[in-house]
């Protein structure tokens, strides 16, 4: 079997954290790039015309831990009353750089630039108005369209220069141009390109003060295009900063745990300068979130102690998903989807003990009630269950309590590899095999017979760099078929403004993250809590779009363009369609951003107006001028008459 293996030309090592060495680019007195902190950000919800409201947000922004504050400007008159947010911030003491949020404005951005510290910039709209049409493009046309940003950008790169402003390049996945489109498709490439083709008119003009981002809500496209633009930024030579983050993260865990993913495997790349978790909350719940994945990385753990040698060749292709090829053992592995193995400590003496792994038993009626987030394994140590597990859950003993069984069929052994070179016994179908530091040189050199799924226990905090070593030695050797699971020993650090809960998924998605998106693993095995290590492995997988079980909410963190509470309509909308597994819903807070932000969602509920609501159905509107009180109905509605629609459970 062939294993394609590349050099990474996106990261400087991939067995310990280097981070790549940026530009210096200066935001007020806060600088980003080069050896700065990584600096963590976030953007205000309120009205900009509201000076007092987002003066005080901005405050208490600042109080949890922002270190640049980002307003949105979505014409002159808001971007003029940057002045009197600046002043009143000033005369309170608090010097935060701000940053002008711009779409569409390119005469907001250049009244912006004369006031705030920096503006943020989308490629895909400044220039470009979006019609969702496909052009054919001749090299001349093509060539055309690029004079006319030229023309229409230079004057905001002038400003800039002559104020000391910096300009973010900020592309969106879901709000790419016509152009680029039409060219380069939805994809990493066009994202990257776009950007480019802005970055190409500022070293024009000999202005370097430039930070860029790739956002979507995709976390596999997020971090290939990352990946992809600091290849082309190290091929260049020209190096900037990088500002991460995963866009409509949504709220609550699938927020943390997306956010935690997405940015978690590029700051393990070494990439990333900056990064902004985007929270459909208060936005000053966003930086707590942000310094924990910051500190997981650069400050508590020891990911700074570099491996005895750099790993430079990548299993896979870093640029494009596809899932390491391995054989099917049993359910895992192949063409299966990945597995979540879950532990009950204290073993199960009753049915109703196996809860907490999403396993209901209704004893009225005797019968089992599986929810999506029912573990496929279940590890129970020594203790033989003394109950029927439901059909399609298995059990998985250590070998030496599972030798003993009467009835090994549904049961499966969990072998050390001195017991497995010492026991020939093994099941017909499927065996799991432990390897830790201490026993994976064993495997390497004297690998067992056997339907073997190896279990890889790397017991430290830098599993993530520990299991590329593992298995880039396997393949490397051509014993990478078997398939592997990720046992996981999570071992959050406290930070106070964060709940324990948080810390756990945080800690979980930023050590396994990279090993998912890069289609490394066959499953997941979380230690913790039962209900929390369980949910958490499903939350890992959905995060990665490899497992979907639950429905998909792709909402903005709101800001001052928002045109209904955000928080209370995610919540209204969930309450209705959390059992629609896989669909995927946008809840986007304007018309002007949010049909392109929402880029890969199924249906789209987004303000269009003061209590107005238009629905889509992909990127096209199928319904608009919805009064606000009849909009989820008609969701419901549209979801219904496309055939996607069930009864929730009673
Ligand atoms: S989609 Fe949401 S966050 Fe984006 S501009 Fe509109 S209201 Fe603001």
């Amino acid at each position: 079997m062939q294993i394609p293996v590349l050099n990474p030309h996106y990261a400087y090592a991939l067995n310990h954290y280097r981070r790549i060495h940026t530009k210096v680019v200066h935001i007020g007195d806060i600088p980003v790039g080069g050896d700065n902190p990584i600096r963590i950000q976030s953007m205000t919800t309120t009205d900009t015309l509201d000076t007092q409201g987002t003066i005080d947000q901005t405050l208490r922004m600042v109080d949890a831990g922002c270190e640049y504050v980002r307003i949105t400007a979505p014409s002159i008159k808001e971007a003029e009353n940057l002045k009197l947010i600046r002043d009143g911030l000033h005369k309170v003491g608090c010097k935060v750089p701000l940053i002008a949020d711009i779409h569409f404005t390119p005469n907001a951005a250049e009244v912006a630039a004369r006031i705030v510290e920096k503006v943020r910039i989308n490629p895909g709209n400044y220039a470009d108005k979006k019609k969702f049409e496909t052009i054919e493009y001749t090299d001349a046309s093509y060539q055309s369209e690029l004079d006319r940003i030229y023309n229409r950008f230079s004057p905001l790169v002038k400003i800039c220069k002559e104020n000391g402003t910096a300009l973010r390049i900020g592309a969106n996945h879901g709000s790419l141009s016509d152009r680029i489109l039409s060219r380069y498709g939805d994809t990493p490439n066009g994202m990257v390109e776009s950007a480019l083709e802005f970055i190409r008119i500022c070293e024009d003009h000999n202005f370097d003060q430039l930070v860029v981002s790739m956002k979507s809500s995709n976390t596999q496209v997020m971090v290939q295009a990352y990946r992809l633009l600091m290849s082309r930024m190290l091929e260049t030579g020209r190096i900037y900063p990088l500002h991460l983050g995963v866009t409509e993260a949504g709220e609550g865990e699938d927020g943390r745990i997306k956010s935690a993913i997405g940015i978690g495997s590029l700051l393990a790349d070494g990439i990333g300068d900056t990064i902004r978790v985007s929270l459909t909350e208060a936005p000053e719940s966003e930086a707590p979130v942000a310094k924990y994945i910051v500190d997981h990385f650069t400050g508590k753990s020891s990911y700074t102690e570099p491996e005895a040698e750099t790993l430079t060749q990548v299993v896979g292709n870093p640029y494009a998903f596809s899932r390491r090829s391995t054989s099917q053992v049993y359910s895992i592995g192949g063409e299966e989807l990945p597995r979540v193995i879950s532990t009950l400590n204290p073993p199960p003496l009753v049915e109703e003990d196996l809860k907490p792994v999403g396993l209901s038993f209704d004893r009225i009626n005797d019968k089992w009630n599986m929810s999506e987030l029912g573990c496929d394994f279940l590890f129970l140590g020594n203790h033989p269950c003394p109950f029927m597990l439901p059909n399609g859950t298995r059990a998985i003993y250590n070998y030496t309590t599972w030798n003993l069984l009467k009835d090994q069929q549904h049961s499966y052994p969990l072998f050390t590899y001195p017991e497995a070179a010492q026991n020939p016994n093994r099941h017909a179908e499927l065996n799991f095999l432990v390897l830790t530091q201490e026993t994976i040189e064993e495997w390497h050199h004297h690998p067992l017979q056997g339907p073997w799924c190896l279990v890889l226990a790397p017991q430290n905090l830098q599993a993530i760099y520990t299991v590329r070593t593992w298995i880039h030695t396997l393949s490397g050797q051509g014993k990478g078929h078997w398939p592997l699971i990720l046992q996981l020993s999570v071992t959050p650090y406290e930070q106070h403004d964060l709940t324990s809960e948080a810390q756990y998924q945080l800690t979980a998605a930023s050590q396994a993250g990279a090993l998912l998106l890069d289609g490394l693993l066959d499953g997941i095995w979380l230690d913790g809590p039962a209900h929390e290590a369980n949910r958490t492995a499903f939350g890992l997988l959905q995060a990665a779009r490899l497992r979907m079980t639950r429905t998909e909410y792709i909402s903005c963190p709101s800001c001052g363009r928002t045109l209904f509470d955000l928080m209370e309509t995610t919540a209204m909308i969930r309450s209705r369609t959390e059992h629609l597994k896989g669909v995927k819903i946008g809840i986007m807070g304007c018309i002007v951003n949010g049909p392109g932000e929402m880029a890969d969602a199924d249906y789209g509920y987004v303000g269009a107006g003061p209590g107005i609501i238009s629905l889509y159905r992909g990127q096209e509107m199928v319904e608009k001028a919805i009064k606000t009180e009849f909009a989820v109905d008609k969701l419901i509605d549209l979801i219904r008459n496309d055939g996607r629609w069930l009864e929730p459970a009673s």
